[in-house]
């Protein structure tokens, strides 16, 4: 049984069908892509997997439950943990800060209202949980840095904190490498290798740097105009001469 697994996704908006009937599943610890060309419905399925988005037709499950008609932050509190393509962080707090909050999204226990209102001060074991995250994503030290100060690749990591904090059972990412150059990918992409081996959770990447797929994930689903055009093990999709000349061109890289 997969972890997330969904079937039959449609989505139409105003005439464009952008996903159409497709089907994908991640399960328990594995590193799972999603690519194809602009405009092929990835963030449209991201956004339906997370519960941002209501699908016109299909199903969702996690962990054998049917999660289709919970609403995002329900999902979330499940163990679905994401980050947006748009670095999503807010200016004026420390990176501390945006962990604490993630934390007690997740924790659900009514302490975020307290936060809100300025009144919930963290306590030590919450400090020292954010702190030994930072670190081991290499940000040790930046808990009390202000937000703005940092490096599009840093605020990257932060954002993977944050969803971190959530401790999820599966991570979603949109297009982590967006704005990065190749040398902050590749930085980006080992330290996720790192701690997805270390703490064992599902991931899926949607991502328009193949090379960063090719190299990072075990499978690939590849949409195009809102359809699965073919999945599998990813050194096969990234093989396979439909993929590579109809949707993917010179992106592709040679795989062994
Ligand atoms: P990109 O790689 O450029 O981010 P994508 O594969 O994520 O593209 P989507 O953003 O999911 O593709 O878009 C799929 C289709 O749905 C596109 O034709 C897009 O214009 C359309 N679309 C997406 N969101 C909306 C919306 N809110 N309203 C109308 N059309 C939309």
């Amino acid at each position: 049984m997969s972890l997330l697994a969904a079937t039959g996704i449609t989505k139409r908006f105003a005439g464009i069908t952008a996903l159409d009937d497709v089907r994908i599943a991640v399960d328990e610890g594995e590193r799972v892509g999603l690519i194809g060309p602009n405009g092929a419905g990835k963030t449209t399925l991201f956004n339906c997997l997370l519960g941002l988005l209501r699908a016109d037709a299909g199903t969702v499950s996690f962990d054998g439950s049917d999660i289709t008609r919970l609403p995002a932050y329900r999902r979330a509190r499940l163990g679905i943990g994401r980050t947006f393509q748009r670095v999503e962080l807010f200016s004026g707090s420390s990176v501390r800060d945006h962990l604490l909050f993630a934390h007690r999204i997740r924790s659900g226990t009514g302490a975020l209202w307290k936060d809100i209102l300025g009144l919930g001060l963290p306590k030590p074991q919450e400090l020292a949980s954010c702190d030994a995250l930072l670190e081991s994503l290499g940000l040790e030290g930046m808990g009390g840095e202000p937000i703005e100060t940092l490096s599009l690749g840093q605020s990257r990591l932060v954002e993977v904190a944050r969803a971190l904090m959530t401790q999820p059972r599966i991570l979603l990412l949109d297009e982590p490498s967006s704005g990065l150059d190749r040398a902050e990918t590749a930085a980006l992409a080992g330290t996720l290798m790192r701690i997805q081996t270390d703490q064992g959770f599902g991931l899926l990447l949607v991502e328009h740097d193949v090379e960063l797929v090719a190299t990072f994930t075990d499978r690939t689903y590849v949409l195009d105009f809102g359809r699965l055009i073919t999945h599998g093990p990813t050194a096969e999709v990234m093989k396979d001469p439909q993929v590579k000349t109809a949707y993917l061109g010179d992106m592709l890289v040679d795989t062994p």
